[in-house]
């Protein structure tokens, strides 16, 4: 067979552990809770709906290339930002985004730092670039390293990756120790991953407009509730812009993808009605685990973080009451951890019934 690519040959295909039972009950919450992939657990706002089934009846106009560079889109996320349309690329989900970036700005045997556990799926597009990846590991799992990240890092590091909250672990960053960093290291690309921004509402968004060397990158997958329809931008300067348009592909966001962020974009209420929900629910979940007695990490994202004694027996009990969660045991400082995400009210009440029987 044809090999491939050097950098490429020592990665592994993903393995989907996506349980096929929960996605098929879906949208029967009722019965089956799939809480392994930090999805909303809810549909999206009506509006969404609404705005596709209007896009299809009214265009019916499938047969065309989307509007390119998604610039309506762009439009309504210079609002929702706060950072003009110079500073944004409208992505395919915000992987795409992250990959565009490695492969703009990495080559062979270029230095990345990434404080672990992380969210994994970077560190697969560097090394398919030769990037030569230093794992930042800190004492716990569970507090920022700033200064473990400062000693991994040197004025030719080409991209630092950070995560805020962080997947797994909900960790969020100080917006000024991530200024410090972009001023600190100006040769660096600096990526600050706000997949899960709106649970926390903490940002370095406005950084952007003043350091050309960083990248804030977003999804609609997670509290917007788009997952399906693969919708995610980045912000920088306008100089990162160009650089990143010489790869990037104007047609990445499919127009329905378009449409129904735009609409969720127009719906903040339903948003926000959502984030209270889940605040709510952490609320009723730390209240749960302390009641047993068990190490939750109740994490300002939209999920939690729970160790158990006996991880595979834990995990058999939870499928068995419909219940599917996410083994995290595998990263670094996360030995017998399963992380959950957190959905409505009514929801987690039900399933902290399920969760009673095997806590
Ligand atoms: N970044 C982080 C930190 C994530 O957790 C995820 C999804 N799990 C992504 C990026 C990618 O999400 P999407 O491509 O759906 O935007």
């Amino acid at each position: 067979a044809i090999e491939v690519a050097p950098a490429v040959q020592a990665l592994t295909p993903y393995i989907a552990v996506t349980s096929q039972a929960a996605i098929e009950a879906r949208p029967n919450g009722e019965t089956t809770f799939k809480l392994d992939w930090n999805e909303s657990t809810i549909a999206p706002s009506p509006r969404v709906h609404e705005a596709i089934l209007a896009h299809l009846s009214s265009h019916r106009d499938l047969n065309w290339y989307p509007q390119l560079g998604s610039t309506d889109l762009v439009d309504a996320l210079q609002k929702y930002t706060g950072v003009s349309g110079e500073h944004i690329l409208a992505t395919n989900g915000s992987d795409d985004a992250l990959q565009l970036i490695c492969n703009t700005y990495l080559s062979e045997g270029d230095k990345v730092v990434a404080p672990v556990p992380t969210y994994n799926h970077f560190l697969v597009f560097a090394e398919s670039r030769g990037a030569d990846i230093t794992r930042v590991c800190a004492d716990t799992a569970f507090t920022s390293n700033i200064e473990g990240i400062r000693d991994a890092m040197s004025q030719d590091t080409r991209i630092l990756y950070l995560v805020s909250p962080n997947n797994p672990t909900g960790v969020v960053l100080d917006p000024k120790d991530v200024e410090a960093l972009c001023q600190d290291y100006p040769e660096t690309l600096i990526i600050l991953d706000e997949a899960y921004f709106e649970f926390s509402q903490v940002t370095g968004m406005p950084l952007v407009r003043e350091y050309p060397n960083l990248i804030v990158t977003r999804t609609f997958s997670k509290a917007f509730g788009l997952a399906s329809l693969r919708v995610g931008y980045l912000a920088a300067d306008p100089r990162i812009i160009e650089g990143l348009s010489r790869i990037y592909n104007p047609k990445s966001v499919n127009a329905l993808g378009q449409v129904a962020a735009v609409a969720a974009l127009s719906d903040l209420d339903y948003l926000n009605d959502f984030l209270a929900e889940v605040r709510a629910s952490k609320e009723l979940l730390r209240e749960f685990f302390a009641s047993k007695n068990a190490d939750a990490q109740i994490t300002p994202a939209n999920f939690v973080v729970v160790r158990v004694d006996n991880l595979p027996e834990t995990l058999r009990a939870l499928e068995a009451r419909g219940v599917y969660v996410r083994d995290r045991s595998g990263y670094p400082g996360l030995k017998d951890c399963l992380r959950m995400s957190v959905g409505t009210v009514e929801q987690t009440e039900k399933l902290i019934e399920r969760l009673a029987e095997v806590f």
